[in-house]
């Protein structure tokens, strides 16, 4: 596509929020385009079960994942499976560029490239990833069945997965650093209920140990009050920390707070006009399904402004008479 051919609006990014955006802006008779570098779907092909989508008291998170690609595929919504390595803002017209050497432009972008889960950095948890170390229960609790895992965190992630593995495995431990959860009540209450699970209250682990050449088989959790320190045995261990956003391609001058999340306005535009970002990227107060879809909403709407706006301006432009 030569310059001349500019999308109305790039999309960067797959999960709910992007998929959402692509389906209002087919709406919005905009030409556009999503480039994904992985599956559809995002974070939520990680969750076994979503019970909080309006309208669907459960669901899988494949299931719904799948529901949001082909609803965005109805309208025509053109999807490439590539990289975005760079954005370079311009006046007028944005500039994406692709892993495969290409570039494409756009007159509005909209980065919805998400988080990845946070990581402890103890000794061992590199080393043994894939090997006992986790960060996805969906994916590899089944090798667990009938064995001891240990879940790190407090959080809604820590305890759904928790659930989860519950099912699967023999005993399943939480170990958190506080003496309260963080997760809803609704979690945490059937975490309590689960006599599969034990909370393991005021305990971080410091490091992940394996028999030699082979997996995962203890590790040693401190005291986070008396500082004392005990080996823990267990044949895996699932770190659900939180995330830490995919700010890699989000272009200099855009504004980010401490933790590295897009600051936007209410539209979801960032400080570059015409450049958007929405869902586990962006801050704010509540990083669920449903707002990560508002977002796509949100933003793709502005969008469609935007663009109007850009183009009706450039049309008035061009009708000046001649000086
Ligand atoms: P989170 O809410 O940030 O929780 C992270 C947990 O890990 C906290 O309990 C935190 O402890 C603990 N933690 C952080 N750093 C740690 C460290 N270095 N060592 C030990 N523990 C550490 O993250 P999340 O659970 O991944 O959830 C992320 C977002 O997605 C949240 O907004 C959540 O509500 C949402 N979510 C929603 C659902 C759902 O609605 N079904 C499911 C999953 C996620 P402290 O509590 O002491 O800070």
């Amino acid at each position: 596509m030569s310059q001349a051919e500019a999308y109305d609006l790039i999309i960067v990014g797959g999960g709910p929020a992007g998929l959402t955006a692509g389906i209002y802006a087919m709406r919005a008779a905009l030409k556009t385009v999503l480039i994904e570098k992985g599956p559809a779907g995002g974070q939520i092909v990680l969750s076994d079960e979503v019970e909080n989508w309006p309208g669907t008291e459960r669901i899988g998170g494949t299931e719904l994942a799948m529901n949001m690609a082909n609803h965005a595929d109805s309208y025509g919504l053109e999807v490439r499976n590539q990289e975005v390595v760079a954005i370079e803002p311009g006046l007028d017209i944005h500039t994406v560029r692709l892993d495969s050497g290409e570039s494409i432009t756009a007159h509005a972008v909209i980065l919805s490239t998400g988080g990845s889960p946070r990581q402890l950095n103890i000794p061992g948890e590199n080393e043994f990833y894939g090997k006992g170390v986790s960060y996805c229960a969906v994916c590899d609790g089944f090798f667990f069945r009938g064995k001891t895992v240990m879940v790190i965190g407090g959080g809604d992630s820590a305890v759904e997965e928790s659930l989860y593995l519950a099912k699967l495995a023999k005993r399943v431990y939480i170990a958190h650093r506080r003496d309260a959860l963080r997760a809803s009540r609704i979690l945490q209450q059937r975490a309590m209920n689960d006599c599969n699970i034990e909370i393991l209250w005021n305990s971080v682990p410091v490091e992940i140990h394996a028999a030699p050449e082979g997996p995962v088989d203890r590790v040693t959790l401190k005291d986070t009050r008396s500082g004392e320190t005990r080996e823990m045995p267990v044949d895996g261990v699932f770190i659900f920390i939180g995330f830490q956003p995919n700010n890699a391609v989000v272009p200099a001058g855009i504004k980010l707070n401490a933790q590295g999340y897009v600051i936007t306005d209410a539209k979801c535009e960032t400080d570059i006009p015409g450049i958007f970002a929405v869902g586990d990227l962006r801050e704010k107060y509540a990083r669920q399904i449903v707002t990560a879809a508002a977002d796509g909403a949100v933003a793709a709407l502005a969008s469609a402004h935007f663009v109007e706006t850009k183009k009706a301006t450039a049309a008035d432009t061009c009708e000046l008479p001649v000086q």
